[in-house]
């Protein structure tokens, strides 16, 4: 036995879920994963082991399933949860809007009631600046109205405000809810990344796989927006910093009841053009685009006052643009078929 806080990992094969539980393993925490693989692979977790050095209990558990979750907290102490596990892409929110109730909306509920069952009192939820939808006023600090347009958004904001209900009844419960921005990169190692099961809905991984040859070209979704190249603009954030984002987090868990509520950002706007043009730089070789339709449910521009977060823990981002495109094009080009390769 050790005196090290366990931390729940919900979600913990996932791209961010994969490097946050190497941020914490990295920092003397012990952390238990439970993944139901569906948009991740166990391959992820044996890289983080090899890279951390330190075991790392997982188990293939549906984030809906109570029975099983409770039988996870019945095995280990837990003090403490990290939820990321969810279904995540806007476009395919809008195709299957009740498969993201269920397991975002439905899964989530499900968490907090095995965590009062175990009397685990502490969370830090994966939230998401697209819970604010068309900005009314930029850069979003976390006083922006919430305005989802997509059931993707719509599911992330229900579940901040079942986490607040929660909180007000429940007044030993301390959550904070981590809105970020578009996460991004890889680790500089070239080990963890993103490895999307399927074709990738999102832009960066969309990117390294033409720029490797699996994609032949990307799609800008939109060029008649209203930002000075017609593309929407992003506020990437590098995967790394916001594992460590998610770090720090548990560790400031403690210091007070109730709900909190953080954006992760680094307050840079980029443009789709703009991030293709990052990206071939980064891989040397420019990338084979070509302007398509809008995206349903996508809106022109969001982009993070990460203010509030740098006030409560001086936390701020440290790794650009450049070192984006440049890790996430490393891990590409080591893992040219992902985990599985
Ligand atoms: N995008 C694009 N082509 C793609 C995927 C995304 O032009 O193949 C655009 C998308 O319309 C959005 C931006 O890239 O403006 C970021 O999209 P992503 O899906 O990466 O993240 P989101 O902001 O939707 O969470």
């Amino acid at each position: 036995m050790n005196n090290r806080p366990t931390v729940l990992v919900t979600g913990g094969a996932g791209f961010i879920g994969s490097h946050t539980c190497l941020e914490l393993l990295e920092h003397d925490h012990d952390v238990v994963v439970i993944d139901n693989h569906s948009n991740s692979s166990p391959g992820a977790l044996d890289r983080v082991r090899k890279l951390a050095g330190r075991p790392l209990p997982a188990y293939e558990v549906d984030i809906r399933d109570r029975d099983a979750l409770g039988e996870v907290f019945a095995a280990h102490r837990i003090d403490a949860v990290i939820h990321f596990a969810a279904k995540k892409a806007v476009g395919e929110s809008m195709q299957i809007p009740l498969s993201y109730y269920d397991t975002n909306v439905g899964g989530t509920a499900t968490l907090l009631r095995v965590m009062q069952a175990h009397d685990v009192q502490q969370l830090v939820f994966s939230s998401s600046c697209s819970i604010y939808g068309e900005a009314e006023q930029l850069p979003l600090d976390e006083q922006s109205p919430a305005n989802p347009t997509n059931p993707y958004a719509r599911s992330k904001w229900i579940c901040e405000q079942m986490m607040a209900d929660a909180c007000t009844r429940y007044p030993d419960l301390g959550i904070i809810a981590l809105r970020y921005f578009n996460p991004v990169g890889a680790h500089p190692s070239g080990e963890l990344g993103e490895d999307p099961s399927g074709v990738p809905n999102n832009l960066m991984p969309y990117m390294a796989q033409v720029a490797v040859g699996r994609l032949d070209e990307v799609a800008v979704f939109g060029a008649d927006y209203p930002t000075p190249d017609g593309t929407c603009i992003r506020d990437y954030i590098h995967v790394v910093d916001v594992a460590d984002g998610h770090r720090l987090a548990v560790e400031h868990l403690g210091d007070e009841t109730g709900m909190r509520v953080l954006n992760l950002g680094t307050g840079v706007g980029v443009s789709v053009l703009e991030l293709v043009t990052a990206f071939s730089a980064a891989s040397g070789t420019p990338l084979p685009h070509r302007i398509a339709g809008r995206r349903p449910g996508d809106v022109a521009e969001l982009v993070a006052d990460p203010s509030r977060v740098e006030q409560a823990w001086g936390w701020r981002t440290t790794r650009d643009l450049t070192a984006m495109c440049a890790d996430a094009w490393r891990f590409q080009q080591l893992n040219p078929a992902g985990y599985g390769g």
